[in-house]
C-alpha cells in the first residue's frame, strides 16, 4: 500500500470507529432516556392504581347513616402513653363501612351513670371496609386543681367499655381531613394524642402507595408515650423517598436512643420545619395541645404561608372570656331572658349560667350537637366551626351574640 492508500485507510477507520463511538452513545442515551421513560410510566402506573384503589375503596363502601349506629368493640388495645384504641365493627354486620376522609371523627353518644354524654374521637386508621378504630387518651385532672374528677367519658371507655360492648355511632365527620388522591405537598405533625388524626392521614397515603411529598413529625415526651413505635418501622422500610419522618423527644428516657428511637431532642415547631423543610410551600396539618396548634399556627403565617394552607384541629377548645356589647338573649322554649354585657365565654356557658339545658358535646364546634335555631337576630364566631351549621341555625359552644338575639331553646 502507498502512503496515500495508508492515508484513506486510516481516515475510513477513524471514520468507522467515530460512528460507531456515536451509535454506542445514541444507544445509551436511547436506553437512559428509554429507563427513565419506563420509569415515568411505572410511576404513572403506580399513582393511577393508588387513585383507582382509593375510588375503588370509596364506591365499594356503603353511605354514611343518619343518627346513630350501633357498633360492637371487637378489639380494645392498650397503646403507649395511657391511651387505649378500640376497633369498631357494625352490629347489625352490614359491610363495607362508609369510607372517610383521613383526619375525620366519630361522634360517640354514651350513656353514663344515667347521664347522655357526647364526644368526639378521631378515626386513628386509614379507611377500612370492615372495622374503624378510635384511640383514646385518659383525660387526668388539670394538674392545677387535682382534685377535680377526671375525664367522664375517658374514664369511662378505659374503665368500663370492654371487647364485646355496644356503642351508639354517629358517621365519620369533619373538615380537617385529607383526599388520599390528591398530590400537592404536604406536613402532617401530631403531639400527644393529637397524633390520632395525622396517623389516619399517614396510614391512608401509605396504603395507597401515594408518591405526594409527605412531611411527618410526631412530638411526644420520650418512648414510653410513643405509640407508633413499630408502625415507623414499617413506613421506613417502605424506602418511600417522598416520606419524611420525624419523630421528636422533648425529655427522652434513659433508653431511648438518639437516631434509633427518636430524630430530634426538641418540640415540633416551626423551627424545626425551617431547618427541614426545603421551603414553606406545603399544606400544613397539625393536630395536638391548644399551645403547640397556636405556636406553628402564628409561626406559619410569619414564615409567609398562605391562611388557607394552615390546617389544624383543637380536641378541646380554649375557652377565652371576650368583651360582648350589650344585649338581651330570649330563650323562647324556656321563657328565659338575659341581659348579656361585660365579658363571656360563649352561648352554651351564657345559657347554662341562666339554667337552659342545651345538649351538647365536643364544645368545641366540631360535632354539631348543641346546634339550635336562631329565631332572630345574628350570632358571631371566633373563627368558622368546622361543623356545617345548617342555614338559620347557630352552634352556642362557640359563638356570642351579636346583637339581641332570640333562641329556640
Ligand atoms: C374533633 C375532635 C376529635 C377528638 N379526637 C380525640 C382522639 O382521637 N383521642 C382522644 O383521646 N381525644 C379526642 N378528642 C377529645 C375528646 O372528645 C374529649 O374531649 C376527651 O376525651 C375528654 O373528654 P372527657 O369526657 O374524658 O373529659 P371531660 O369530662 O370533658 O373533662 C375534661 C377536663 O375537665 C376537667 N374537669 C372535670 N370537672 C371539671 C370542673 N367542674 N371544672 C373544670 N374542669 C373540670 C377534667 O378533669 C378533665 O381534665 C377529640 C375532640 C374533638 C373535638
Amino acid at each position: 500500500m502507498n502512503p496515500l492508500e495508508i492515508t484513506a485507510w486510516a481516515i475510513l477507520a477513524a471514520g468507522a470507529l467515530g460512528l460507531a463511538f456515536i451509535a454506542f452513545r445514541q444507544l445509551a442515551t436511547f436506553r437512559r432516556d428509554g429507563d427513565i421513560f419506563r420509569g415515568e410510566i411505572a410511576l404513572l402506573g403506580e399513582q393511577l392504581a393508588s387513585i383507582r384503589a382509593t375510588r375503588s375503596l370509596s364506591e365499594k363502601s356503603s353511605a354514611p347513616w343518619n343518627g346513630v349506629r350501633k357498633f360492637q368493640v371487637t378489639r380494645k388495645v392498650p397503646e403507649k402513653g395511657d391511651i387505649y384504641s378500640y376497633y369498631l365493627s357494625p352490629h347489625d354486620g352490614k359491610l363495607p363501612l362508609p369510607s372517610f376522609l383521613p383526619g375525620q371523627f366519630l361522634t360517640f353518644q354514651l350513656q353514663i351513670n344515667g347521664k347522655s354524654v357526647t364526644r368526639c374521637y378521631s378515626l386513628s386508621d386509614s379507611p377500612h371496609p370492615d372495622y374503624y378504630r378510635v384511640s383514646i387518651k385518659r383525660c387526668l385532672a388539670p394538674r392545677d386543681q387535682p382534685d377535680l374528677p377526671p375525664g367522664l367519658a375517658s374514664s369511662h371507655f378505659h374503665d368500663v367499655i370492654a371487647e364485646g360492648d355496644i356503642l351508639d355511632v354517629r358517621a365519620p365527620n369533619g373538615g380537617f381531613s385529607i383526599d388520599p388522591s390528591e398530590g400537592s405537598p404536604i406536613v402532617l405533625s401530631g403531639s400527644g394524642v393529637g397524633l390520632t388524626p395525622v396517623l389516619s392521614m399517614m396510614n391512608a397515603l401509605v396504603a395507597a402507595k401515594s408518591r405526594r411529598k409527605t412531611w411527618f413529625f410526631y412530638g411526644v415526651r420520650n418512648g414510653s408515650e410513643n405509640m407508633i413505635a413499630d408502625t415507623v418501622k414499617q413506613w421506613r422500610e417502605l424506602n418511600q423517598p417522598n416520606f419524611h419522618i420525624h419523630i421528636c423527644y422533648s425529655n427522652p428516657g434513659p433508653d431511648d436512643i438518639l437516631g434509633k428511637d427518636y430524630d430530634h431532642r426538641s418540640r415540633v415547631g416551626v423551627d424545626l420545619f425551617k431547618q427541614l423543610l426545603p421551603s414553606n410551600n406545603y399544606d400544613f396539618y397539625t393536630c395536638g395541645p391548644g399551645p403547640m396548634m397556636q405556636a406553628i399556627r402564628d409561626g406559619l403565617i410569619d414564615w409567609g404561608v398562605p391562611e388557607k394552607h394552615v390546617h389544624d384541629e383543637a380536641f378541646i377548645a380554649v375557652k377565652k372570656s371576650v368583651d360582648v356589647a350589650a344585649a338581651s338573649v330570649e330563650f323562647k322554649k324556656s321563657g328565659k331572658l338575659l341581659q348579656v354585657s361585660g365579658t363571656a365565654t360563649n352561648l352554651l356557658d351564657l345559657a347554662s349560667e341562666e339554667g337552659v339545658d342545651i345538649p351538647s358535646g365536643c364544645c368545641a364546634g366540631s360535632c354539631g350537637t348543641c346546634q339550635i335555631a336562631l329565631l332572630s337576630g345574628k350570632v358571631k364566631y371566633d373563627s368558622k366551626p368546622e361543623f356545617a351549621i345548617e342555614a338559620g341555625c347557630c352552634l352556642p359552644c362557640v359563638c356570642l351574640p351579636d346583637g339581641d338575639l332570640v333562641l329556640d331553646a
